[in-house]
């Protein structure tokens, strides 16, 4: 598989952009998810003509539109720091990006909680970094994340989720921009979808269903936007345990009682904690390989990234 290019705040692949000469390499970015991604790093403080070292820069005055200022001197750089991310991130249009990951807490590329000070001199962490509104602004439908939140298995898993499913989609539109690619696409993401909104996969099925006649770019646009807010609702234990017995159903008439009570205690397991989720779904899949069921075999949500990222193996 090509590498899927990701954006990403450059010091946290540990190049020495920061006010203060030094990096925040990320191990895990580094290490393991640059296994699957190709970083394309943006430090938006250098790149403006900050230098290195460089006075800190921090947010004041309404955290919903604050003023970019030097810390010590008070020079106010909103105007020009503004100009030059627009600038930045239409350039971004041409790399493909399938992903962004920022560092948190900064003033140009935090994503969220980044601190504002009042007239006082007093900190809310209500702010966005200026870089980071630009981003957001004009890629609305990437997945975006903060380093510090991958730290989180959850929102780890939201977001390298939603980061393959935008893969397949552009791989779909790539290779098969046909009506029938768009119905096997939302057959093969039904579960995962089911996972984070059934509502949500009633509405694309819909939208699915009445393209007939329709302009079929603007029914994928549709769709996409649907998929992209379907996918940052939170995958709850509820939700799993619904789409595990769905899948159970498929196999009522295989299985003895013995078979079916161990795959319900093992869902129970799940839904009191004392499982993650790899383990119903790595029973499920082994049934779904013996009896060779062909809707299942296709089904995202049960191999939704690549094995060596262990999705599912930390999500309780
Ligand atoms: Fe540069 Fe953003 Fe890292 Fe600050 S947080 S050093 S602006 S890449």
């Amino acid at each position: 598989m090509d590498k899927i290019r990701i954006g990403i705040s450059s010091c946290l692949l540990g190049r020495k952009v920061r006010y203060d000469g030094q990096h925040k390499r990320d191990s895990y970015i580094v290490g393991t998810l640059s296994n699957w991604f190709e970083f394309v790093p943006v430090c938006p403080e250098l790149e403006f003509g900050l230098g290195v070292p460089r006075e800190t820069i921090r947010l004041e005055g309404d955290p919903e539109r604050p003023r970019l200022v030097k810390s010590q001197s008070g020079e106010d750089l909103t105007e020009g720091m503004e100009r030059f991310c627009r600038g930045r991130v239409a350039e971004l249009e041409r790399e493909n990006l399938g992903g962004y990951i920022l560092k948190r807490g900064s003033p140009s590329c935090g994503m969220e909680r980044v601190k504002v000070y009042s007239a006082k001199g007093m900190p809310s962490n209500k702010g966005r970094g200026i870089y980071a509104s630009a981003l957001m602004e004009r890629f609305p439908l990437i997945p975006v994340e903060e380093e510090g939140r991958l730290n989180d298995a959850a929102l780890r898993e939201a977001f390298i989720e939603q980061v393959f499913t935008l893969h397949r989609w552009r791989r779909m539109l790539a290779e098969k921009c046909t009506r029938g690619g768009l119905v096997k696409f939302h057959e093969q993401h039904k579960y995962l979808l089911m996972a984070h909104s059934p509502k949500h996969y009633r509405a694309l099925g819909r939208v699915v269903a009445d393209m007939k006649g329709k302009d079929l770019a603007a029914v994928q646009a549709a769709y996409l936007e649907e998929l992209v807010a379907a996918l940052r609702l939170r995958a709850t234990v509820a939700k799993h345990v619904n789409v595990l017995q769905h899948l159970c159903g498929y196999f009522k008439r295989q299985l003895d009682g013995d078979e079916k009570a161990e795959l319900q205690e093992t869902i129970a397991d799940y839904r009191a904690g004392h499982f993650p989720l790899i383990v119903p779904i790595t029973i499920l899949n082994h049934y779904i390989r013996k009896y060779d069921e062909p809707y299942l075999k296709d089904q995202v949500y049960l191999k939704p990234g690549p094995t060596e990222l262990r999705l599912r193996n930390q999500v309780y």
